[in-house]
């Protein structure tokens, strides 16, 4: 058997806290309805036992002056005044006998409760109780009490004004409360309907972002700032990050296009000579080994695509080792020394001290390599490349700079140079793959550094790798 599935509606968070709203309020009112119900019964009963009080005092008072035949005359004047209705009095003898009643035609059921004549007896100053009548039906509040010796009265007055004055109050509160209900509901709705529009935006840009849409934003109203306001905010910074992934890969991915469709022409070029052309051994010898350079090209394009990919992911793929930077720079000079040779570039290092850190070798290696083979290539014959590594002002960092006095870059290329496969206009002649500095600074990041750059065109580049180095 299936389970019918719940509506849309009554899954919605308004239509939750429409109710939940309703339930606090409906209870809310519900409880102060009963405890000032409760308060004013309290108070009637209270009143009414001080009223019977008052006339107990009144015929003790009678009877210490008067006779008791006056006492007699003055409670059946009493009971026609007060309404024979609502008020009965008896005056008993300590037996519980009655010697006078005034008219009992409405309180016919009531007798004389020998307990409480027994309790006055035992000492108690007033006895109450009160007794509801079956038949007709109603509430009686009564009072036994000595107004003389050996003369009790039973005063009984009837608390069905007061019951009525409660059940009333109890009828206009169920019919008010019905309809507040639906004012709370109304007001709930409307509510929550307003306090969950900014979510509904969010669900609806959301709903309508596909890959080509990625620029739609939730519109974010001014000076709020509450909690819809932050969410719709949120949204749109998650928003923009996705869309500079999604621009990145898509960058990457026409890129990689691009950039290997050359070397793979090259070689397809190749190969179609080495079939169509009638050449001695010895030219199909050297087209060979052009085909292999350019699948070298080639390959060393794909491995460094994968080393930026490895080193990006982060830390977990580094082998850390406590390492020396100006052994690294001294090692790196020493190894570039014969190409700035073979150039006529001036190549000098400078390393005063030892500078410790944690990293990996062959990362950092690579970044400094991938430096100093560009600042050689794009340095001109005669030029020079000077390299030096120290500690910062900020004793927690270290730093290497690379200086060249080559062609530099311009202004509009230097945010755009450390993008996969990006080369400068001029550069293009030179052999290259535009990912050398990609890989340099994703290794300065992994290692919680950073590549600066300045250069000026026609003067040359400065690059500096700024790593931190705590202790
Ligand atoms: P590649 O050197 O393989 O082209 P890189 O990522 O190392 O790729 O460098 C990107 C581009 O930045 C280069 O093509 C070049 O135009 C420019 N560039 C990098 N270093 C220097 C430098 N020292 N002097 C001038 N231009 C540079």
């Amino acid at each position: 058997m299936f389970s019918k599935p719940e509506s849309k509606f009554s899954r919605s968070l308004a239509f939750r806290l429409t109710l939940w709203y309703a339930v606090l309020f409906v209870a809310t009112l519900c409880l102060a309805f009963t405890i000032i119900y409760f308060l004013l019964s309290l108070e009637f009963s209270e009143r009414t036992d001080r009223a019977l009080e008052r006339q107990i005092d009144h015929f003790t008072a009678m009877l210490a002056i008067k006779d008791l035949e006056s006492v007699k005359e003055a409670a059946l004047i009493e009971t026609q005044a007060a309404g024979e209705k609502d008020v009965f009095i008896r005056l008993l003898l300590p037996s519980g006998e009655a010697f006078l009643t005034s008219s009992m035609s409405h309180w016919r059921d009531l007798d004389v409760n020998t307990k409480s004549i027994r309790r006055l007896l035992e000492g108690d100053l007033t006895v109450k109780e009160t007794v509801t009548l079956q038949n007709p039906g109603r509430d009686v509040r009564i009072i036994y009490a000595f107004i003389g010796p050996g003369i009790i009265m039973q005063y009984g007055q009837s608390v069905a004004g007061n019951k009525r004055f409660l059940a009333a109050l109890v009828r206009i509160f169920a019919a008010a409360m019905a309809g507040l209900l639906v004012v709370a509901v109304v007001i709930g709705w409307l509510l929550s309907r307003r306090a969950l529009a900014g979510v509904a935006a969010v669900t609806h840009t959301a709903r309508s972002i596909s890959s080509e849409s990625l620029r739609e934003r939730v519109i974010v109203a001014k000076g709020h700032g509450d909690e819809i306001d932050q969410l719709a905010a949120a949204f749109n910074t998650m928003l923009d990050r996705i869309e500079d992934l999604v621009t990145g890969m898509r960058e990457m991915s026409d890129n990689i296009a691009h950039d290997l469709r050359s070397p793979i022409t090259r070689i397809r070029g190749l190969a179609e000579v080495t079939l169509t052309t009638d050449a001695a051994p010895t030219d199909y010898e050297t087209l060979a080994g052009d085909t292999i350079e350019e699948c070298d090209r080639l390959l060393d394009m794909i491995n460094t695509m994968l080393l930026i990919s490895k080193t990006e992911a982060g830390v977990g793929q580094m082998q850390l080792e406590v390492l020396d930077l100006a052994a690294i720079v001294s090692e790196a000079c020493a190894l570039f020394s014969p190409m700035a040779e073979d150039r006529q570039i001036i190549l000098t290092g400078h390393t005063p001290q030892p500078l410790m850190f944690t990293g990996d070798l062959k990362m950092m290696q690579r970044m400094i390599a991938n430096l100093l083979d560009n600042a050689i290539k794009y340095t001109n014959t005669g030029g020079q490349v000077r390299v030096s590594a120290d500690k910062m002002n900020d004793a927690n960092q270290i730093c290497v700079i690379v200086q060249d006095t080559g062609h530099g870059i311009s202004p509009a290329d230097l945010p755009l140079i450390f993008k996969r496969f990006y080369r400068c206009d001029q550069s293009r002649s030179l052999p290259g793959t535009g990912l050398g500095l990609s890989l340099a600074r994703a290794v300065a990041r992994v290692h919680g550094g950073e590549i600066l750059v300045s250069s000026t065109p026609g003067e040359g580049s400065t690059f500096k790798i700024v790593i931190p180095s705590p202790g």
